[in-house]
């Protein structure tokens, strides 16, 4: 299996090296181990290897070998000869950079993961495979090739390959030499054989296109007072070419990204490059044509992409033919050679956050890029985090407003609607009375609606009326959920699925009941009541096909579709100027959540949402549905009012002494043994109470306890709780217990450093 670029696996002068002046090289391989490991350099690879380079080194006891990264080459005149030598040099070139290197240092610091693992997550597996290029055999002339020929006679078919080898700097493919000197492969193995040429493994280019074609250039919009203010605040770092991260605050509408687009004039005016980040789920056309159609070369980094794709942005990024790259979370790590400013759009989106192995986010490694490199870091949004805002209050970052919408456009006025006592409601129906007319006057004036659900299937609840219980995933700990479409009740864990059950699996009571209300069923309520209407549903399950998502927003903005609903997915960035009611159909769905952020994403969804409407010349209005209707984030958002809901929370969450007034980190167990697995978590905890030191004995340790889901996918799950002033003391406590730790065989363990959800 060898994929070797240079291998001396068999190669017995190893122990030779291993004298005085040996090389010893850094390696650090895909495992949750913190500190890289030594290897002797053989005298073959000696100033072939480098750091960013992937090598296979035996490991562990059985001397496996494996595959690893090289993070440095450095001398050595100590007594080496314990050390194991390098085997094979996979790459001919690093396939990252120094600052790169250091960049996924800190990250496993940071997120307390292994270097290594960082490295492997964040080189994409279509850079590392080299995906779209073949290996090819080629030609060259030998050197003493010209005094030789001078005494070879030869043939008119091996005359014209070396004519045409000597009229080419390069080597050329054997495939090509055939086919212009009209021959087939004998006269080369004729010529190899009498050493005048010489045969080479040579790889082809991985090739590629822009997507989307040409586009028409647009000139820059003429910034409002309020943009050009901002668009100064934010020109200054750049100009001075210093680090600072830059908070701008901008409600929903008030031209945001005009400012980070001429931000990213002048840093692409300097002949460096621009990354910004957006959430999956706004890298629509609409968002891309915008970037496309102000500058020359525009990468988008999505996550549908080919491996060749892939490879192939990678190295035009890399080679500095980009000005500006548009991704997702993960395209703050773009090669960019010159980086001179990033960008976070919605900066408030769980997605920034990765929730595998390396648990970054997007925003710390942001931060952390731009201070490297001493350019600034532009977060926006209309409802920061609070992690955000709290640095911005305390100077940590530049608070940028901008209070007000383009072209005086007014905020949308938001009326809370009290559920509780609504006779539709009662009844049963998810559209109260006082929504039914909204829509119903809406469609009447040929505007476009928006209901926006948080729960996607038909019913979300499957009870046993007998005894009292949900209806459970067989491997999960969480209730089935309908959906009627196909009539299949569904985990939204593990995707399990069924048949709907005639009888309660706990005590055979035929007495089953579907409750709740998910999109299918909204779909179904509001196609009854308004038959006329052209309906489209947008949810992870109706938008399954690639394009379709993209689709659904054209043909709606094309105004063949009257009412839009769905989930999460409606309610980002989109600019319909034509929408001219929202209606969010639960708003206590999301405040119910046993989540530390249930209030914060409550906030945030309806703001977002309610920036829906109202972003034409016709003005808008937002219905928002609730039996809380006094509660501070409903009654928050209702009125705009961001920095009301900031304050207030902040407050909260300092008395509770939690984030962001403390850091934490999440430690989850997982094993398919209840017991060992409950067990280990306890002793774990234990380990760390009293493994408290002078310096951390204020670090606080919650549980080990039952994580909110209990079981997933048939694995028992159990977590604990670090909670510290700070980061760096969380760390401490966790690094110094670390190394000592022994699990069992069948117990996992992961860390989630600021964890964004608590399942
Ligand atoms: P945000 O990102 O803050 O929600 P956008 O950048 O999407 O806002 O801008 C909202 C709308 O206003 C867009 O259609 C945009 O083209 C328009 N717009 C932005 N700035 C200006 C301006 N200076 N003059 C006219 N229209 C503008
Ligand atoms: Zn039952
Ligand atoms: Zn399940």
């Amino acid at each position: 299996m060898s994929q070797g670029f240079l291998g001396f696996a068999d190669n017995p002068d190893w122990q030779q090296a291993a004298q005085d002046d040996v090389q010893i090289a850094d390696v650090v391989f895909n495992l949750p181990l913190e500190r890289p490991y030594s290897y002797v350099v053989p005298d073959q690879l000696r100033g072939m290897l480098r750091a960013g380079q992937r090598v296979t080194a035996p490991l562990g006891r059985s001397n496996r070998a494996v595959t690893g990264y090289c993070v440095g080459v450095r001398q050595s005149d100590t007594q080496t000869r314990r050390l194991k030598p390098i085997l094979e040099l996979l790459d001919a070139e690093p396939l990252i950079d120094e600052a790169m290197l250091e960049l996924t240092q800190w990250i496993g610091q940071r997120y307390l993961c292994g270097w290594g693992q960082v490295l492997d997550s964040i080189i994409p597996a279509g850079v590392r495979r080299r995906s779209g290029t073949r290996e090819i055999r080629c030609f060259e002339l030998a050197e003493d090739a010209e005094s030789r020929l001078q005494s070879t006679r030869l043939n008119r078919q091996q005359q014209a390959i070396v004519d045409i080898l000597r009229s080419s700097q390069q080597p050329v493919a054997a495939t090509s030499l055939c086919e212009e000197a009209g021959c087939g492969p004998g006269p080369l193995s004729t010529l190899q054989k009498k050493g005048l040429i010489l045969p080479l493994r040579m790889r082809t280019e991985v090739s590629g296109e822009d997507t989307g074609g040409p586009i028409r250039k647009e000139a820059d919009l003429t910034l409002n007072p309020q943009q050009r203010q901002a668009l100064n605040t934010i020109l200054k770092p750049i100009r001075e070419g210093v680090s600072e991260t830059l908070l701008l605050h901008g409600v929903t509408g008030s031209g945001k990204t005009e400012v980070y687009i001429q931000a990213i004039r002048e840093v692409v005016s300097y002949g460096r490059q621009a990354i910004v980040l957006v959430p999956e789920i706004s890298l629509t056309p609409q968002t891309i044509r915008r970037f496309r159609s102000r500058f020359k070369s525009v990468a988008v980094l999505h996550s549908h992409m080919s491996d060749a794709d892939r490879h192939w942005h990678w190295q035009q990024i890399a080679a500095g033919r980009v000005e500006v790259i548009v991704g997702a979370r993960s395209a703050v790590f773009a090669p960019t050679p010159h980086p001179g400013l990033i960008v976070i759009d919605e900066e408030h989106e769980p997605t920034f956050k990765q929730d595998s192995t390396p648990r970054y986010h997007a925003r710390e490694v942001a931060h952390q890029r731009c201070q490297a490199h001493g350019i600034p870091l532009i977060l926006g949004s209309a409802t920061p985090t609070l992690e955000a805002w709290l640095r911005a209050q305390r100077g940590i970052y530049r608070l940028v407003s901008m209070p007000h919408r383009v072209e005086g456009r007014p905020l949308p006025p938001v009326v809370i609607v009290d559920t509780r006592n609504d006779p539709r409601v009662s009844r049963g129906s998810s559209i109260g009375r006082a929504m039914q007319q909204a829509i119903m006057r809406a469609l009447k004036e040929k505007g476009q609606v928006i209901l926006f659900l948080n729960l996607r299937g038909y019913s979300p609840v499957v009870w046993c009326r007998s005894c009292g219980e949900g209806v459970k995933c067989g491997q999960c700990d969480i209730t089935l959920t309908l959906h009627r479409d196909r009539n299949v009740v569904v985990c939204h864990s593990c995707d399990f699925e069924a048949e709907p059950p005639q009888t309660c699996p706990g005590c055979g009571s035929p007495a089953i009941r579907f409750l709740g209300t998910g999109t299918q069923r909204l779909d179904e309520e509001v196609r009854h009541l308004f038959p006329q209407a052209r309906v489209l549903r947008m949810d992870s399950d109706s938008m399954k096909r690639p394009g379709s998502h993209d689709e659904a927003l054209s043909s709606f903005r094309r105004g063949e579709v009257d009412i839009l609903l769905g989930t999460q997915m409606i309610a980002k960035g989109l600019d319909f100027p034509n929408v001219t009611l929202v209606g969010v159909v639960d708003a206590d769905t999301m405040l119910r959540q046993p989540d530390l952020r249930a209030a914060e994403r409550t906030f945030q969804l309806i703001a977002q949402v309610a920036g829906r409407t109202g972003r034409g010349e016709r003005a808008g209005r937002v219905l928002v549905q609730t039996t809380v209707p006094d509660d501070p984030a409903v009654r928050y958002a209702s009125e705009h009012d961001y920095i009301g809901f900031a304050g207030h929370e902040l407050a909260e969450r300092h008395d509770a002494l939690a984030p962001p007034f403390s850091a934490v980190a999440r430690v989850i167990f997982r094993g398919p043994d209840d017991q060992r697995t409950r067990e280990t978590a306890i002793a774990v905890a234990e380990r760390l109470r009293a493994g408290r030191t002078e310096e951390t004995q204020d670090v606080r340790i919650l549980g080990a306890a039952p994580a909110p889901i209990l079981r997933l996918r048939n694995y028992w799950r159990y977590h604990l709780q670090i909670c510290g002033a700070t980061s760096e003391k969380v760390r401490q406590l966790w690094e110094s217990v670390e190394q000592s730790l022994t699990l069992p065989e069948d117990v996992e363990l992961a860390v989630d450093v600021d964890p964004m959800n608590a399942r």
